[in-house]
C-alpha cells in the first residue's frame, strides 16, 4: 500500500495553514501520510483535476482562485456544494472526482464546540458581509432553522443575489438598518474583512441585542476581535474564527485518511505558534484560545 498524500491546491499557495493542521492530525494519530502545498497556475488547474486519478493524491483542499474550476471538475458534489455553488474539498470515490463544501459544518461544528446550546431556540439571525465566506454562513444557519437570516452588506445587490439564489426565508438589507435588525437577532455573524489586521475596525453597538445572543466573528488574526471584545463586555457569548478554520480541515482529512481527527486546544496551540500568536514554550499548555 502506498502512503497517503494529500494537498491544498492553489495559486499562489504558500499562505495555506493548511499543512500544518493536517501533520499535526497525521502525527497525532500515528499515520503514515502527508500533506503538501501544490501551486498550480490557472492555465493548468484544468489539466491537474482532469488528471486528479493519476496525480498520486488521495485528495485535496481548494483555495484561490481554483474554487470554480475544481467546482466544474467534480462528477459529483455534497449538498452543501451545490447550494453554496462552491467546494474546497475533494476526493475520488469509485473512480470519480467528488467534492464538498466544509465551510458550512466547520463554523457549526466550530459553535457547537465552543458555544454549546448556541442553535438550542433558532429565530432571527444576521450575517455581515455577502462575499465568499458568506454563503456558506447563511446556509449553515438556515440548516440549524435560523430564520429569517438577513444579509447585512456594503454593496447590497451582492447580498440580494445569496438571498436568491439559496432561496427560503434570506433577506438582504443595508448597514444602515441593522440596529432595528439586532433587537431580535439571536446570532449574528461577521463574514466582511472588518476587525482583521490591517482592515479598519468593526464599529457596532450591540446595545440592542438579546442577552443570550451569540456573535461569531470569522476573523481570526487577530485572535480576539473588536467585536468580540464588544460582545463580551456586554456579557454575551463570542466565538472566533480559529475555531472554523480548524473544524473545516475535518472532512477531508477523514475522507482521505480513513480517520476522523478532533480539534483540540493543543492544535489550536500549534497552529497560533505557525501565526507567532503563542509563544513555543506554551505549546502543549492546553490554551484554547479561540
Ligand atoms: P470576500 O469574498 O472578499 O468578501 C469580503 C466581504 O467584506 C464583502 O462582503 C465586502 O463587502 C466586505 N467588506 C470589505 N471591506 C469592507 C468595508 N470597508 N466596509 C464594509 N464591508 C466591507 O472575503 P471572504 O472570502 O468572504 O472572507 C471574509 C472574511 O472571512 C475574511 O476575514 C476571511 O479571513 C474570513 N474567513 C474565515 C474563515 C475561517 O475559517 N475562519 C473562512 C473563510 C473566510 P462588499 O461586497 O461591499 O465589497
Amino acid at each position: 500500500m502506498t502512503t497517503p498524500l494529500a494537498c491544498v491546491v492553489g495559486w499562489p499557495v504558500k499562505h495555506s495553514r493548511s499543512p500544518v493542521i493536517h501533520r499535526y492530525w497525521l502525527k497525532e494519530l500515528g499515520i503514515e501520510g502527508d500533506y503538501v502545498l501544490k501551486p498550480v497556475e490557472p492555465d493548468a488547474i484544468a489539466g491537474f483535476f482532469a488528471d486528479f486519478a493519476s496525480s498520486g493524491f488521495v485528495g485535496c483542499n481548494v483555495t484561490v482562485p481554483h474554487k470554480e474550476a475544481a467546482f466544474a471538475a467534480v462528477a459529483e458534489m455534497d449538498e452543501a456544494a451545490r447550494a453554496i455553488g462552491a467546494l474546497n474539498t475533494i476526493w475520488m470515490e469509485d473512480g470519480k472526482l467528488v467534492g464538498a463544501n466544509t465551510d458550512a459544518p466547520g463554523f457549526l461544528a466550530s459553535l457547537d464546540q465552543e458555544a454549546p446550546g448556541w442553535d438550542a431556540h433558532p429565530g432571527p439571525a444576521v450575517v455581515l458581509g455577502a462575499g465568499g465566506a458568506a454563503k456558506a454562513i447563511v446556509f449553515a444557519l438556515r440548516s440549524r432553522g435560523f430564520a429569517p437570516v438577513t444579509i447585512v452588506n456594503r454593496t447590497e445587490k451582492r447580498a440580494e443575489q445569496i438571498a436568491r439564489n439559496l432561496g427560503g426565508p434570506i433577506a438582504a438589507a443595508r448597514f444602515t438598518a441593522l440596529s432595528g435588525l439586532l433587537g431580535d437577532a439571536r446570532v449574528l455573524v461577521n463574514t466582511t474583512t472588518l476587525g482583521m489586521d490591517g482592515q479598519p475596525p468593526l464599529d457596532l453597538d450591540l446595545g440592542a441585542m438579546p442577552g443570550k445572543s451569540v456573535i461569531s466573528d470569522l476573523v481570526y488574526v487577530p485572535l480576539e476581535t473588536g467585536l468580540m471584545k464588544a460582545a463580551e463586555a456586554r456579557g454575551l457569548r463570542a466565538v472566533g474564527g480559529l475555531g472554523m478554520l480548524l473544524h473545516q480541515a475535518v472532512p477531508g482529512f477523514a475522507h482521505w485518511f480513513g480517520q476522523t481527527p478532533t480539534v483540540t486546544p493543543e492544535l489550536r496551540t500549534a497552529v497560533l505558534e505557525t501565526m507567532g500568536v503563542v509563544a513555543p514554550a506554551d505549546a502543549g499548555a492546553g490554551t484554547d484560545a479561540a
